[in-house]
């Protein structure tokens, strides 16, 4: 009955909107947006992308996760060593981590703690605002505060490099098999979570449309938006799930500079961990994560009024509003009928146990 389960859970997923946060991760019912652009970025950059010095791990997981991952993305095969394949799958658990910490997609209650973490670096690490940043000092502490959380998640990874360790367990929620831990390269897994945020940048940030969608004029609020005190003048525009959406055709470019900003951001790490540019991640923050101060709601976000219409076609509301439909007539139903399927069958599993699920 796991599986009743999980296409419930996976149900309820698709049509409350708001409770997924950050590009959509893959779900069977969701496009699985962090994952492709990390499988872009390093289909791209694989054949130039040396391995450190290091023997990739005995181990069935990881193995057959990556034949996995190379039949879903572009790369041959035989033209990848072992180590390349295990950077892969480094790179790949560690760019799902901050949405899912090894947990199913379909496990609401954890999801629901990682994505309302009230703390100001639990939002950092999906380039949202934190709770007290508000106005247009808050705008700018929200993006040096994502600047700083991919520069410290970069810096964790370089702890391992050269070390006598520089693989170790993590865990891993894989479809029908279940949370696993997994063997990962550690430099690699937290230059996924440092892409993981950069990512979001272009997910949870408006962009400027007069300099080639650059500089960020804002950064949308994910923790107050599903309170009940949310002014979009003090805290920003609402979390967008039309823009964690990366199939959507207005998404398109934005989730071509992602590709992009993640390709630049490997190798930058790499150069980085080599001692051959100390500065090189802090170079690709201030080509894509720098803010043009300012915008805000009085000046039309210093004029994008598309941005600013596009996160509005479907932004994150408060919980009890997308339960009881007070004032969405759109999602409204939708989230009351995931609701109620929720309670029905939680009271019925209670009920009948075991036995039945
Ligand atoms: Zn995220």
């Amino acid at each position: 009955m796991r599986l009743f389960w999980a296409v419930l859970a996976a149900l309820a997923i698709a049509i409350v909107p708001g409770m997924a946060r950050a590009w959509n991760v893959g779900s069977g019912v969701t496009p699985a947006c962090h994952e492709r652009f990390m499988g872009e970025a390093y289909s791209d950059s694989v054949l130039d992308f040396v391995p450190p010095q290091f023997s990739a791990p005995d181990g069935e997981v990881w193995r057959r996760l990556s034949s996995h991952l190379l039949r879903t993305f572009p790369i041959d095969y035989e033209k990848i060593n072992a180590e390349q394949r295990f950077l892969l799958v480094s790179l790949m658990t560690g760019v799902r981590a901050p949405d899912t910490d090894g947990h199913s997609i379909t496990n609401l209650e954890n999801l629901h703690l990682l994505h309302g973490d009230p703390s100001p670096q639990g939002q950092y690490l999906h380039s949202l605002r934190g709770p007290d940043d508000d106005y247009d000092a808050g705008c700018a502490a929200a993006v040096a505060g994502t600047r700083q959380a991919i520069l410290d998640l970069v810096a964790l990874g370089q702890t391992y490099v050269g070390s006598d360790a520089p693989i170790i367990k993590v865990p891993i929620f894989l479809d029908f098999y279940g949370r696993i831990d997994i063997q990962v390269h550690a430099p690699a897994f937290y230059m996924g979570q440092a892409a993981h945020a950069l990512q979001d940048t272009f997910s949870h940030t408006l962009r400027d449309k007069h300099d080639d969608y650059r500089s960020i004029v804002q950064v949308l609020n994910y923790i107050d938006a599903i309170g009940s005190d949310m002014q979009e003048s003090r805290d920003g525009p609402a979390h967008s799930n039309a823009m964690d959406n990366c199939d959507r055709e207005d998404m398109a470019v934005l989730a071509a500079y992602a590709v992009l900003a993640t390709e630049e951001l490997l190798f930058a790490a790499r150069a980085q961990y080599s001692g051959q540019d100390p500065d090189a991640v802090l170079k690709v923050l201030d080509k894509w994560v720098t803010l043009k101060p300012g915008c805000n709601l009085e000046n039309d976000f210093c004029n994008n009024p598309e941005m600013r219409e596009l996160a509005r076609s479907n932004p994150t509301r408060p919980y009890l509003e997308e339960i009881f439909g007070c004032s969405s007539a759109r999602t409204g139903g939708a989230g009351t009928l995931a609701i109620l399927f929720l309670l029905l069958f939680t009271g019925l599993r209670w009920r009948w146990g075991r036995r039945i699920f």
